[in-house]
């Protein structure tokens, strides 16, 4: 289903989150108060705008209260930030996402109600780290403090087998949620389902048991 998004702060994040959200094929709104920022973002969004994400009157002319998320990506200037999103969430927009740049801006925005506030220099080093301690995980989901979804690649040591010979949810209780090769991807394999050398496994679990089936199991 098609999406109505706008972004408010065209950086390095905003501008990444505005050429991603075009590509999957969502409506997306560009607005900085920076002239470059926003011509860069001509052919990655739908419509680009230079409005001043603080101005009230800037963001109802642009219809911003009918948008189904808005992302307010305005970094170094917080206190741009909290006001913009203070405004949005008074107008009624129902989604607003915010980059927090530290733990007070942080505290801020979800006192004025801001949806969900994201730390993406934080979240991409802890994502970096799990990549450079093990070369068998490619990405990393977590989902609480204890369960997180995983994806690894298949080694040596499980390539020929099924899912049942290798019992993974009884050894390791963890959970192969789909199975990766090349262009396909196999969703909810069944239990004779066998795996290759390089597939890669989605994986649902505990963050022990994903550890231990990684360390011991692949
Ligand atoms: P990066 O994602 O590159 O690390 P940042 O979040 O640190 O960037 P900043 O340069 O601080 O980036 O701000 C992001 C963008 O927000 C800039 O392009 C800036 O022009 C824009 N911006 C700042 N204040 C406002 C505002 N009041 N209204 C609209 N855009 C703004
Ligand atoms: P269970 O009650 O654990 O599902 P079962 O006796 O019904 O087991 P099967 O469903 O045939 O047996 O599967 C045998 C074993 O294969 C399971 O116990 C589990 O360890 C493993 N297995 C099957 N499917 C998966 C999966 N998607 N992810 C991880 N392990 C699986
Ligand atoms: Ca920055």
């Amino acid at each position: 289903m098609r999406k109505q998004f706008a972004v408010i702060g065209l950086g390095r994040f905003g501008s990444s989150v505005c050429k991603e959200l075009y590509k999957l094929g969502h409506d997306v709104l560009a607005i900085d108060n920076n002239e470059e920022k926003v011509n860069n973002m001509t052919q990655f969004s739908t419509h680009s705008v230079i409005a001043n994400g603080t101005d009230e009157n800037a963001l109802h002319s642009l219809g911003i209260r009918n948008f189904d998320f808005v992302i307010v990506a305005i970094g170094d200037n917080i206190q741009s930030s909290i006001l913009c999103t203070l405004i949005l969430k008074e107008m009624g927009v129902k989604n607003v996402w915010v980059k927090a740049q530290n733990y007070y801006h942080h505290r801020v925005l979800e006192k004025i109600g801001a949806d969900r506030i994201v730390h993406p220099e934080q979240d991409m080093g802890i994502r970096i780290a799990q990549h450079l301690v093990s070369e068998k995980i490619i990405d990393y989901i977590e989902l609480s403090d204890e369960y997180s979804i995983v994806e690894l690649i298949a080694s040596e040591k499980v390539a020929g087998k099924s899912l049942a010979q290798l019992d993974i949810r009884a050894k390791y209780g963890c959970t192969i949620l789909a199975i990766k090769r090349n262009k396909d991807i196999n969703i909810s394999p069944f239990p004779q389902d066998l795996i290759d050398k390089n597939d890669i496994l989605i994986v649902i679990g505990h963050k022990n048991d994903l550890k231990r089936f990684e360390e011991e199991g692949l």
